[in-house]
This record gives structure tokens, sequence and C-alpha cells, in this order.
């Protein structure tokens, strides 16, 4: 399943050349062309999926165990001293580019990055209501 308009099925599928740091059947692991610190790469599943929910189940767990597998190399190929995971689902969650990819971001002590949000404070009856409406209760 690939998308002749999505930029990533090429990049995946070896049309367009990237910075490839790992490759197997099912993905393609290349650098982000704009990195949010030294080593930020993107796991690219070869097929076309526009965003998680259209992942299949072990297509999804592949793409953790990869993460897990090459997080560990990078930190220690690396010497980063941290790491994050970012994963993009919709326009209003920041996605960019909608084909389905899982940022692998190596973090170092004093890279002056800041990835997360403004967190907002809940009463104790508003955590209810929102549990409520999630779990259908
Ligand atoms: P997202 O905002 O989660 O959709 O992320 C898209 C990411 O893809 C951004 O971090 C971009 O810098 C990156 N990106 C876009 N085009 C390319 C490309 N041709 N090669 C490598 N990375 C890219
Ligand atoms: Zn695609």
């Amino acid at each position: 399943m690939k998308d002749d308009n999505c930029i990533f099925c090429k990049i995946a599928n070896g049309q367009i050349p990237s910075a490839t740091i790992y490759e197997d059947e099912a993905f393609r692991v290349i650098l982000d062309l704009g990195p949010a610190a030294k080593g930020h790469a993107l796991i690219l599943p070869k097929d076309h999926y526009p965003n998680l929910f259209e992942l299949p189940d072990d297509t999804a767990a592949a793409a953790m165990k990869l993460a897990k597998k090459l997080g560990a190399k990078m930190k220690e190929n690396l010497g980063a001293d941290g790491f994050n995971l970012v994963q993009n689902n919709g326009e209003c969650a920041g996605q960019t580019v909608f084909h389905f990819h899982l940022h692998l971001i190596p973090r170092y002590e004093d890279d002056g990055q800041k990835i997360g949000w403004k967190p907002g404070k809940p009463s104790s009856e508003e955590l209810e209501e929102t549990r409520k409406i999630i779990t259908g209760e």
C-alpha cells in the first residue's frame, strides 16, 4: 500500500534519497531534515498509513520495538543523556506529513530544546468528568 502523492512513501521505498540509519522489509529509519537535536530520526513504515489509528497493530508493535532498539544505539553512539519519542496525529496535534512516523529524539543536557505542554489545573470534579467521558461510564 503506497500513496503516489506521499513524500514519505517515496523516501521509505528508496525513490527519494535520505540519510538512512536503518532499513528492513517493513521500515526505513531516516534522519529528520529539521532536527530538534542531533540524531533526530523518523521511523517510517514502508506501507502508507496516514496515522496511528490506521496502522495495523503488528506494525505499531514493531515500530515501538524498533524505537527501543535504535534509541539505545543512538544514546550509546551519540552520547545522548535522554530520549523523547514523539508521534503526532492530526493537524491540530502538529502532524505535517500524513504518513505515520515515529520521532526518535536524542536529548542532551544543554540542547536548549523544549518538547512539552503548558500544564492545565483541572479540579478533581473535572478529572472525574473527563474520566467518565473517556470510559463511557
Ligand atoms: P510531523 O510534524 O510529526 O508530521 O513531522 C514531520 C517531520 O518530517 C518534521 O520533523 C520534518 O522536519 C520532517 N521532514 C519533512 N520532510 C522531510 C524529508 N524530506 N526528509 C526528512 N525529514 C523530513
Ligand atoms: Zn505514504
